[in-house]
């Protein structure tokens, strides 16, 4: 089964239709992570159109500034989230440094809250690899997701041996850097995604709009990379993304429906 570990799915307006019905015909696990309230609250109604879909709640590091003061909300939402994301830092793209220790006071209370209730976390790491890795180890929070990794190799490195996973997304259909890094994370940690729908149209700037089956590229590229097959680099990622949920009181149900075969 192909796993897309990160995906804004209320963002497709007109064509959500068409991606759930893609997402149904190829059987595509899809984690569709929030960027704040209100966009949790669609992926709440397109998650009950799909038992492929798990909507997850966070703050996107963008939106952190109007979320510090308003933490005891959050708090209801990250109760109610079977896994948490998108959260993170960005100093790289948000040039606004007044948000910064916004984005930390945010970023720190979802750790905790993940520790506390054992969830893991989807995390946008621009520019603040470093510190994210602080505050996992921290908090000693392993279950983690990094999406899109693009920092430098050595935090790479330390995140491996720390055990985070690794989401490789589109970028690795362009980028000589990001098909250096789909080679070197371990193949235990190894997960895709594609960041749709913006991520394609981000990157080419234009108005390509990705639609689910872009992971299949993905996947290709992947195992090209990594001397494998694309069926290998499938059932890789199912593994890890099973190994992942495992004994997940919150994800038992998708993980025996979905996962049935491996975990038998
Ligand atoms: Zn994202």
């Amino acid at each position: 089964m192909l796993i897309d570990a990160h995906v804004h799915l209320d963002k497709y307006g007109d064509l959500l239709d068409r991606a759930l019905e893609e997402i149904k015909q190829n059987r595509i696990f899809t984690i569709a992570t929030a960027m704040d309230v209100p966009s949790y609250l669609d992926l709440q109604k397109i998650g009950e159109r799909s038992d492929l879909v798990l909507p997850t709640f966070g703050i996107h590091p963008r939106r952190a500034a109007e979320y510090a003061d308003r933490l005891p909300e959050i708090g209801r939402y990250i109760e109610s989230s079977p896994a948490i994301g998108e959260i993170g830092l960005d100093f790289h793209w948000v040039k606004d440094m007044s948000t910064y220790s916004a984005q930390r006071k945010v970023l720190e209370y979802f750790i905790a809250a993940a520790r506390e209730q054992k969830k893991f976390l989807n995390l946008h790491t621009k520019a603040g690899e470093k510190e994210i890795l602080g505050l996992l180890e921290k908090y000693d929070v392993q279950r983690a997701i990094i999406h899109w990794y693009s920092g430098p190799m050595d935090i790479l490195r330390a995140m491996i041996e720390f055990g985070c996973y690794f989401t490789i997304g589109v970028e690795v259909l362009y980028s000589d850097y990001i098909k250096e890094i789909a080679k070197a994370i371990s193949d235990h940690l190894l997960l895709t995604e594609t960041d749709n729908p913006g991520a394609l149209r981000w990157l080419k700037k234009n108005d390509e709009v990705g639609m689910p089956t872009v992971i299949k590229d993905v996947v290709n590229a992947v195992a090209a990379l990594r001397n494998s097959t694309p069926d290998q680099i499938e059932s890789l990622v199912q593994t890890n993304f099973s190994r992942l949920i495992a004994n997940d009181p919150g994800l038992r149900a998708i993980e025996s429906q979905l996962f049935r075969r491996i975990v038998d």
